[in-house]
């Protein structure tokens, strides 16, 4: 059996977007409602990463809460976001990491086991925190060189956010043309370690990427356009055994959504029924080569055995 895991990078947009503290932010709500509906319709669970500084609020809170009660998988994609994670000091990279796993914990009633970095910006301290913490995968590397033109989507994206420019701060350029394609197990850097145990190792599992590292998440539709996307998201099926696709809040955000504040993003002027259909596509796709969908946590599992 093949397997296949839908995961949100739920990049908020009180807290990924900046939008004021009194906001009600509509990516736990309506657009969380819309990801709910396509998951019933082909009865799969998604494996949603949070950002800690949004369960402060215990309206977001109480999402989570059902999500998970749900049969979601909630993991961490840090505390506030920093776009340059893997580049920050040791202590810092620990309280991002610890304060998200803790308020995560608190909000479900048990332990995180998978992460995400912001902006996939990862480094071997970032590693090492996540299995002192007992996680039990990662799924922050990204072994692409489309990171250089996503960089700078990025920076568009986030133009009104200086804090934003930080994203160019990074130290793991090296891991993103060399990095390993296929899951792995690591002992505490961004590369293949031997001498593995179960208590001092985490799995990795890198992004889908084809032979020629041209990396597959959900934003490509709309920077590429269906035909092209259709094609990277096919060969990237063929070529891993370990797939999963990434997908945003802000795939499925409308522009009525943000009520009177704006952001720069590409995806907006794509209406909300296309936007629909594209994911539904998507999801059919990967259905197609006969790949049941499992969450992160289950697909992990699954490649530790092999591995
Ligand atoms: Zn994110």
């Amino acid at each position: 059996m093949k397997y296949a895991a839908i995961s949100i990078n739920f990049d908020s947009l009180g807290e990924a977007y900046g939008f004021p503290p009194g906001y009600k932010d509509p990516s736990f709500f309506d657009v969380a409602e819309r990801f709910f509906k396509i998951a019933e319709k082909y009865r799969f669970k998604y494996s949603i990463y949070l950002i800690g500084k949004d369960l402060e609020k215990p309206e977001n809170r109480e999402c989570v809460k059902k999500w998970a009660s749900q049969g979601h998988e909630i993991g961490n994609h840090s505390w506030s976001h920093p776009p340059n994670l893997g580049a920050m000091n040791k202590l810092e990279i620990h309280q991002q990491v610890e304060m998200a796993h803790e308020i995560i914990t608190k909000t479900i009633n048990h332990e995180p086991k998978g992460f995400i970095a912001p902006a996939w910006s990862t480094s071997p301290e970032v590693v090492k925190i996540l299995i002192e913490l007992k996680y039990t995968y990662d799924t922050s590397g990204f072994p692409s060189w489309l990171m250089f033109p996503a960089l700078l989507k990025l920076l568009l994206n986030h133009m009104n956010d200086r804090r934003f420019f930080k994203i160019l701060h990074r130290k793991d350029f090296l891991y993103l043309l060399f990095g390993p394609r296929d899951s792995y197990i690591t002992t505490g850097s961004l590369f293949k370690s031997s001498n593995v145990s179960d208590g001092n190792s985490i799995t990795m599992l890198p992004l889908p990427t084809n032979k020629y590292r041209i990396a597959c998440w959900h934003t490509l539709v709309f920077m590429f356009g269906w035909k092209i996307h259709e094609k990277i998201l096919r060969s990237c099926l063929r070529e891993n055994n370990t797939f999963y696709y990434v997908i945003h809040p802000a795939d499925l955000i409308n522009k009525n959504d943000l009520l009177n504040h704006s952001i720069s993003l590409e995806r907006l002027g794509t209406p909300l029924w296309l936007k629909q259909r594209y994911l539904e596509k998507s999801i059919e796709a990967i259905l197609k080569t006969g790949r049941k969908i499992i969450t992160m946590e289950e697909l992990a599992k699954e490649q530790k055995e092999k591995d």
